[in-house]
């Protein structure tokens, strides 16, 4: 098939990008470039930068290339900004995804993989299934259960197809591609900007959360078999016209826990700082995947918190500098 991957030089979207060229797909990635990196685009892919609130670059870009499906990662993450700057989230994630499934469905294209997120979910303290209570307790989940429930009414007028993966928390490296936000705000490559020695310490959001050690639980998945996860989405298309499916690992690890594999991944000390809670964070996002396991026959391969660490200080010890040495 011949797919788009709007975000494709982005963490996840690049691991995804490069495991469709290796199932033999061709591969345009469509990427702003204000998050993703040009470096981390796997060097089989076409390349085109763009916005995907640009009708016009859109329309340009399906009228030359008959794309068989979409894969769309372009979106801003950070939940805790969403809180403090909404306007760029509804922005670009909602309304920039609205002006892509539009040009696709306007040029035919009937297949599209959404790269949702377990913000959607309320905080629960046992595992979450997709029937479980909807409430985006942050903005950016908000705009992801927008993006949902508009690809649920073009499915119902247009008969597009679509999956939408809630993502838990996306982490690990692959031999090529690791995390490198700017500016960085998540979990685990912030532990390890210590442990290089870029940070003094790591700061603990919340020490009073209604968990055994007071800080956030959530479920780690390594991007290698959440980018798996997305060519079984895409080939179950065909049998299934509307998939939701949640995709993590089903084990819950706090902050402190984190922090604690990482100290004794690197054997180092890595200082932690006690902070207030971060607006918008639940106390608890734990996955059931079984529907995404039965239904796809997904098997994440890297579950272990400490392997999956592991590989992402791999990639830091060998990439101080994410990619922009590499840019
Ligand atoms: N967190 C933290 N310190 C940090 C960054 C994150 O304590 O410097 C916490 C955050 O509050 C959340 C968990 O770590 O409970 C995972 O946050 P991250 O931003 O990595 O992912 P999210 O769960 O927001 O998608």
């Amino acid at each position: 098939m011949h797919l788009l991957v709007t975000g494709g030089a982005g963490f996840i979207g690049s691991v995804v990008a490069d495991q469709l060229l290796q199932a033999g797909h061709r591969v345009t990635v469509f990427d702003s470039l204000i998050k993703g990196y040009r470096a981390a685009v796997p060097s089989g892919a076409t390349f085109v930068r763009g916005e995907i609130h640009d009708r016009s670059a859109l329309e340009a870009l399906m009228t030359a290339g008959k794309f068989d499906g979409i894969l769309h990662f372009a979106a801003f993450i950070e939940a805790g900004e969403s809180m403090r700057e909404p306007g760029r989230y509804f922005q670009n994630n909602v309304a920039g995804s609205l002006t892509l499934i539009e040009t696709a469905v306007a040029h035919g294209i009937s297949r599209f993989v959404f790269s949702s997120t377990a913000a959607v979910y309320a905080s629960k303290d046992a595992p979450l299934t997709e029937a479980d209570p909807i409430a985006p307790a942050n903005a950016y989940g908000a705009t992801k259960l927008m993006v949902e429930q508009i690809l649920d009414w073009y499915a119902r007028l247009k008969g597009l197809r679509y999956a939408a993966l809630r993502y838990f928390n996306a982490c690990g490296a692959t031999p090529g591609r690791g995390e490198a936000h700017r500016p960085e705000t998540h979990l685990i490559p912030l532990v390890l900007q210590v442990a290089l020695g870029q940070r003094s310490h790591v700061e603990i959001f919340g020490a009073d959360y209604p968990t055994p050690d007071g800080t956030c639980i959530r479920d780690y998945i390594h991007v290698a078999d959440l980018a798996q996860a997305h060519l079984l989405a895409l080939a179950a298309l065909d049998q299934h016209p509307r998939l939701i499916l949640n995709l993590g690992n089903g084990a819950g690890y706090s902050v402190r826990q984190v922090i604690e594999a990482a100290r004794q991944v690197t054997g180092l000390r890595l200082p932690a700082v006690e902070k207030p809670r971060r607006p918008g964070d639940a106390a608890i996002l734990v996955a059931d995947a079984g529907a995404a396991r039965r239904l796809l026959g997904w098997q994440p391969r890297i579950t272990d918190l400490h392997e999956i660490i592991a590989s992402a200080w791999e990639w830091h010890r060998t990439h101080p500098h994410g990619y922009v040495a590499a840019s």
